[in-house]
């Protein structure tokens, strides 16, 4: 330990790396942690929270609207798009502080520096030129927005980290890119009284998704006056004036005062110096890990979305957790990827666990569809023209739920709680003994009686 500065060096101060250092120290480790930009990562400075507040402003278009149908008389609302951003850099610059003292408060010392690895023990602080000798080094390093191929005019192009930091509203915009990343974007421009252009090279929106939820969700985006053009790209962009056109693969063009593409995110591990650490890179291009966090070199670990295993900040966190318990607190503790809830904040939202039904087709003998279309009880006054939809799969065998997909007013949080009932193995004779919450929308999920299909393995081939 002696010729060690630090027991544990973290790159990078997101989501996975400041809970693995936290818990790291407070089992006792002497910890260290580089960050070359902001402390909070990608979910705090430029992902998650500063989206979801724009997607709460952006729903406030639809209450204005529907408000009249309950009786109110509001007046033409405006929307000042400078004072939105303003108020999300205010939140972010608090919970950056927030984290910031969290790392103080547990004696980790922060380097505000990219860092860099010069063999498997020595970082190389890139703000002073310092070498820092680490027993153990944990990657947590993230990922980048991924612009694709060349095409001419790609410098005109934007991805999801300038969205912030707009001066202003684009009137029109181009987003490419099919992910939930430019499905929420392409929902938050529109909501905002944006005209949006969705460009996907794929057949439907959210590749990896519920067929049905592609659909419905689709159809939904539609119905908002968002053109959503699958089956081609962006070849070029061409700027006039303060004006961009796209190009796409079919000849047609789109003019638009912003191009976005939000076409997949790489693991951001570029130039840190893996070879001469000897770390190994999965066929997928994140770094290869073992359920432990633990890289093919000794004593380096690597977190996150830089391991390329389930992107997400809740299953960072899990595995920053994970490693620091199992390195320093005499707990090793495996992640577990399996039937992770998620939500797109689309408009309207998808929540999401388990297995599509295409999946669970593939994977069980025998599998039962259980769904609904319904339009939410709100929509009715309001003359809102919207669906919701809610699809239970089961395995046909042990009546376990193995998937459950929502689109519609706050699947997201649904979904949470769903997940812990997945989670536990419930079966649909659970979700039916269990009595409804009434009037809800949730309470389809526990009312759905009429089987839409059964699925046998001789119907799945
Ligand atoms: C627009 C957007 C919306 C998202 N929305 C959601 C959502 O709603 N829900 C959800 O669960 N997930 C969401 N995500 C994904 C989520 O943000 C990531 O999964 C999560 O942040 C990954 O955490 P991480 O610790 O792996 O990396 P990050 O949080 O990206 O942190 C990596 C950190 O390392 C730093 N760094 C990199 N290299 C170095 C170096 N060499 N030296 C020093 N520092 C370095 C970076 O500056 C960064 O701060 C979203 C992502 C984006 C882009």
């Amino acid at each position: 330990m002696a010729d060690h500065d630090v027991d544990l060096f973290v790159i990078g101060a997101g989501s996975g790396g400041v809970r693995a250092a936290r818990v790291a120290a407070s089992h006792g480790a002497r910890v260290m942690i580089a960050e070359e930009y902001r402390v909070g990562g990608t979910c705090v400075i430029r992902g998650c929270v500063p989206k979801k507040l724009l997607v709460y402003a952006s729903r406030f278009s639809d209450e204005f609207e529907d408000a009249e149908g309950y009786g109110w008389t509001v007046p033409a609302p405006t929307f000042h798009w400078p004072s939105l951003t303003a108020n999300v850099a205010r939140e972010v610059a608090r919970l950056e502080a927030a984290y910031t003292t969290t790392l103080e408060r547990f004696n980790v010392t922060l380097l505000k520096s990219r860092a860099v690895l010069e063999d498997a023990h020595t970082l190389r602080i890139l703000a002073t030129g310092a070498r820092v000798r680490a027993e153990t080094v944990l990657i947590a390093t993230g990922g980048w927005p991924h612009m694709g191929p060349h095409i001419p005019g790609l410098e005109h192009v934007i991805s999801s980290n300038e969205t912030f930091h707009l001066p202003e509203l684009p009137k029109r915009i181009v987003i490419q890119g099919g992910g939930y990343i430019a499905v929420e974007f392409a929902c938050i421009f529109a909501g905002l009284g944006s005209e949006v252009t969705l460009v996907y090279r794929g057949q439907n929106i959210l590749r990896g998704f519920d067929d049905d939820v592609r659909e419905h969700l689709r159809n939904e985006m539609r119905n908002r006056g968002i053109t959503v053009t699958c089956g081609h790209t962006v070849a070029g962009v061409e700027k006039t004036g303060d004006e961009f056109i796209a190009l796409l693969s079919d000849g047609s063009t789109v003019n638009a005062d912003k191009v976005m593409f939000a076409i997949g995110r790489r693991p951001n591990h570029m130039g840190l110096g893996l070879d001469s650490a000897g770390i190994r890179l999965a066929e997928h291009g994140g770094i290869a890990v073992d359920e432990y966090s633990r890289t093919s070199a000794d004593h380096i670990y690597a977190v996150g979305d830089v391991t390329h295993r389930v992107n997400l900040t809740p299953v960072a966190i899990r595995e920053g957790h994970a490693f620091a318990d199992t390195v320093y607190g005499g707990k090793p503790t495996p992640v577990d990827h399996t039937n992770v809830p998620t939500a797109v904040f689309s408009e309207p939202e998808v929540g999401v666990i388990g297995l599509t039904e295409e999946q669970a087709r593939q994977q069980l003998a025998k599998v039962d569809v259980y769904k609904t279309t319904f339009r939410p009880m709100k929509a009715t006054l309001a003359g809102r023209d919207t669906r919701s939809f809610m699809k239970l799969l089961v395995d046909g065998i042990t009546g376990r739920v193995v998937g459950c997909h929502l689109v519609g007013p706050d699947a997201g949080e649904l979904i949470q709680i769903v997940g812990v009932a997945v989670k536990m193995g419930a079966t649909k004779a659970d979700f039916d003994a269990t009595m409804a919450v009434h009037p809800t929308a949730a309470e389809e999920l526990v009312t759905m009686r009429e089987k839409a299909v059964s699925h046998g393995r001789a119907a799945a081939e």
